[in-house]
């Protein structure tokens, strides 16, 4: 057992607590005490650990990512997730929700990181992306047209133990040829995904920038569309009055436009990037003054995007298009686990939840930069 004496502890559902000293056991917090007369751990400043939304472990974050897999075999990729994995958590994330892997390498590693063979947060994970024939991500997804089709297979990844099933209702940046303006699959088929997610209990989520995909995703019941790039004022007010989450993932496009042509990255992926820019940003502004329910998600494994450092990184970027410091945590906390389905354990601490936290050298609601220097517990205990 450890006591935790602090100057402020952010609960993670947008309050803190300040002066106290957490008491964990068993790697759950058991009580908050005003006093102890044991051994106590300094931790001046105590956050919950970051949750991912939208990660891509299989993928390594370099210039011209695509090219670089296309040479990877299944050998390679196992050893960069592992390392991503552990990258991940050393960055101050203990839960990841990951969003299309390869060959359901990221279902396999599921097993070893339960078992403790290798080091990493807590993850749920997608199986392949299901997606239209040529649609975005084709060349490592499941291509299929049509409800039942795209039916069929949905029920294929459920078959191989995804813990939650991800669509593509739209053209994307890394994927050549194809438009990230145009929508992709269609309303039938995006219920039909839908439909076969909740009957087997799981949530889905879909990889959309055009305004139409947008909508044609809330219609169909969609849990979470990632990006959200492009909004008009009717899709936001769709989101909130449909319950849907954002998770608008701003690392993506920002490293693809910082490190752009001259750092390696295909052309037609930095183009992309810097049509949509002013525009995500834009649309990031109305659907938080809005009120729509917003998740951090990083997307890493997109160029230059890294496993160890955006997620704590994308904070930063959110408060800089405008959110507060509380709020941003909040999107990593609590609105994150509530969309994983884990805010029963996860997200917050609070008494009975899993210890899993970061100590901190500054108050992050003064400096949300802090974050980006963590010391990391998980289950109680110091990684
Ligand atoms: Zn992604």
């Amino acid at each position: 057992m450890s006591y935790y004496k602090f100057k402020k502890l952010i609960v993670g559902n947008g309050t803190s607590i300040e002066n106290k000293i957490m008491h964990v056991e068993d790697g759950k917090i058991l009580e908050f005490l005003d006093s102890y007369d044991g051994d106590m751990i300094q931790a001046d400043y105590i956050m919950p650990g970051l949750i991912d939304c939208h990660t891509h472990i299989c993928f390594p974050p370099v210039a011209d990512m695509m090219g670089a897999m296309e040479k990877m075999n299944d050998t390679d990729i196992v050893m960069h997730a592992v390392k991503n994995l552990e990258d991940i958590l050393k960055g101050g994330v203990t839960y990841i929700r990951d969003v299309g892997g390869v060959n359901n390498i990221q279902l396999h590693l599921k097993k070893y990181l339960k078992d403790g063979s290798i080091k990493g947060p807590d993850m749920l994970c997608a199986g392949k992306i299901v997606t239209m024939t040529g649609g975005h991500g084709w060349t490592v997804g499941r291509e299929c047209d049509g409800p039942d089709e795209v039916r069929k297979a949905v029920r294929e990844q459920l078959k191989a133990g995804a813990d939650l099933i991800k669509v593509i209702s739209s053209g994307g940046v890394l994927t050549p040829g194809v438009d990230v303006n145009a929508y992709q699959f269609n309303v039938d088929e995006l219920i039909a995904a839908r439909e076969e997610a909740h009957k087997a209990g799981r949530k889905i989520c879909t990889h959309c920038h055009s305004m139409q995909g947008v909508k044609n995703s809330i219609l169909a019941g969609i849990d979470s569309v990632e990006h959200a790039t492009i909004l008009d004022q009717e899709a936001v007010d769709m989101a909130i009055d449909a319950g849907t989450y954002f998770v608008p993932t701003l690392s993506a496009v920002h490293f693809i436009i910082k490190h752009g042509e001259e750092g390696g990255i295909p052309k037609y992926a930095v183009d992309k990037s810097k049509s949509v820019f002013k525009k995500h940003q834009a649309s990031f502004k109305l659907s938080y003054k809005s009120g729509v329910k917003i998740a951090m998600g990083t997307d890493v494994g997109t160029p230059f995007n890294k496993h160890a450092s955006s997620s704590a990184f994308e904070l930063e970027l959110m408060v800089k298009a405008g959110m507060t410091e509380m709020d941003a945590i909040l999107s990593a906390t609590k609105n994150a686990a509530m969309l994983l389905g884990v805010d029963h354990t996860h997200g917050t601490l609070e008494a009975g939840k899993v210890a899993d936290f970061l100590v901190l050298e500054e108050d992050p609601i003064k400096n949300i930069k802090t974050i980006q220097s963590p010391s990391v517990y998980k289950n109680g205990l110091k990684i």
